[in-house]
């Protein structure tokens, strides 16, 4: 399981960060699962490891066991030198696996729920649509979602298939239905798994010759929720075998729930009549969060760790961590690390200095200039003319847009930028930024210019 973990993660961080925290670690495991110890080098590998990376680890574990969850710790020692005391002997008792929430998550158990509720379940239980927050780039994932979550199994909703990039609340909107199944029915039964588990499950179910069983307990359930389904890529054998329960689950009225990380219809490797089964039901993506989203989502996270986070600070993070979820939640988590460590109130100073190494990269890319060189070549026009006075359509649209870029994508003030548009007053590149603002949720066309050039600038 361990191993599997750490492909992930190698996956996922970016590699120097991979080497340096999480390759050290040592695991060992108790015999009846339900513990897992890992031993890193020191004190100050187990601190920032609990800080930046338990959570994700648990997550990864989450998603790539079918049962319950070990309990995960972290010691300073080696694996081989267990049971021995930790190296130094001043080291506090091992930590349990934290979270930036006080309390630890419990998974879910539907046997709180009622004493007749048989099954327990692996969702996270912190993954409810209460901890999901709306916006306009998943709204209709999201209701999609609670509409399962209501009518279960119902035509038309079946197949629910989530699709979007990483970090984005696929598996987030995914779990929050199955916590509401079994909210509303303690007797269901919600088995969530990463497709990677599926595979795994078949191929020893084939090897052990357990296959039946294997296909009877699928079929069994009252929903199944599979992530990730880009991962059956390539694997014809589970892709026959999934062919087949999932038909018997539709057959029988049982609710399935799917991600994957593009339209299925993009995924090479997946054969054909998988991908149009995919499609039989409703398919709804997630987009990147705007601005306001992203805005609302680190109150919202803050709140949760009993942080205050003022508007000013968190329209500064969210201005600067824009490409996705799971980075917002880093960048927010780095703050308040840094918080409770110098025992400072957060502003946006503080906020600079926990994040100096990312924002200085986002500075690199994108500044005034670098917008108003895009959009110029964009729409074939030249670069003094969004400077000039000039106030025919052709050139007034182009300036509009770039004044709406240079606020969403830099940290300069309204006079700063109506000042890097050749003098312009602050009044004008706010009445710039609420027209664009208008014309994206009015005219398709200048929507689709918008998000081509936010993609040309951000990535
Ligand atoms: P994906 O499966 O699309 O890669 P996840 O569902 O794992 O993404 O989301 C990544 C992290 O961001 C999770 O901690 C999740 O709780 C959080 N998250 C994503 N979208 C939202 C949202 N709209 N509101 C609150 N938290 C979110
Ligand atoms: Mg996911």
């Amino acid at each position: 399981l361990w191993h599997r973990c750490l492909t992930r993660l190698e996956d996922e961080l970016p590699s120097q960060q991979f080497n340096m925290w999480i390759r050290p670690l040592q695991v060992s495991a108790s015999a009846d699962g339900e513990e897992m110890t890992l031993f890193a080098p020191n004190r100050f590998v187990v601190d920032w490891v609990r800080d930046k990376y338990l959570e994700r680890i648990g997550e990864v574990l989450g998603e790539l066991q079918s049962g319950p969850l070990p309990q995960v710790r972290l010691e300073v020692g080696s694996s081989r030198s267990r049971p021995a005391p930790p190296a130094q002997p001043s080291a506090p008792a091992p930590e349990r696996r934290a979270t930036p929430s006080v309390e630890p998550r419990p998974r879910a158990v539907s046997t709180e729920l009622g004493g007749a509720a048989k099954h327990r379940s692996n969702l996270n239980s912190s993954f409810t649509f209460v901890t999901f927050v709306e916006g306009k780039s998943n709204r209709m994932a999201s209701a999609a979602a609670q509409q399962v979550a209501e009518n279960p199994a119902s035509h038309g909703y079946n197949p629910l298939l989530l699709y979007g990039g990483v970090g984005l609340g696929k598996t987030h909107l995914m779990h929050a239905v199955g916590n509401e199944l079994l909210r509303r029915n303690p007797n269901a039964k919600v088995v969530y798994l990463h497709s990677e588990r599926f595979v795994a499950d078949m191929i020893s179910a084939l090897r052990n010759k357990t296959i039946n069983e294997f296909k009877r307990f699928y079929r069994s359930v009252d929903a199944l929720l599979i992530d990730d389904i880009q991962f059956f890529a390539g694997k014809e054998q589970s892709q026959e075998e999934f062919f087949h329960t999932f038909n018997a689950l539709l057959e029988n009225g049982q609710q399935i729930i799917l991600t994957c990380d593009k339209f299925p219809k993009e995924v090479d490797g997946l054969e054909e009549r998988l991908k149009s089964r995919f499609g039989w039901g409703l398919s709804q993506p997630l987009e990147p969060p705007e601005l306001e989203t992203r805005v609302a989502i680190l109150k919202k996270k803050a709140e949760e760790a009993r942080v205050e986070l003022p508007n000013d600070a968190a329209f500064f993070i969210a201005q600067r961590i824009r490409s996705n979820v799971r980075e917002l939640e880093g960048a927010l988590r780095r703050v308040i690390a840094h918080v409770r460590f110098t025992g400072a109130q957060i502003d946006i100073g503080l906020i600079k200095e926990a994040l100096k190494d990312l924002i200085a990269l986002q500075a690199r890319q994108i500044s005034i200039d670098n917008i108003q060189r895009t959009v110029a070549e964009y729409y074939k026009i030249k670069v003094p003319d969004l400077h000039s006075p000039r106030r025919t359509r052709s050139v007034a649209r182009p300036r509009q847009v770039a004044m709406a870029l240079s606020k969403e994508l830099t940290s300069h003030s309204l006079p700063e930028i109506g000042e890097s548009f050749g003098g312009r007053d602050h009044t004008t590149v706010l009445h710039a930024c609420r027209k664009v603002a208008e014309l994206r949720e009015s005219n398709p066309e200048i929507e689709e210019d918008y998000q081509n050039l936010l993609r040309t600038l951000t990535s």
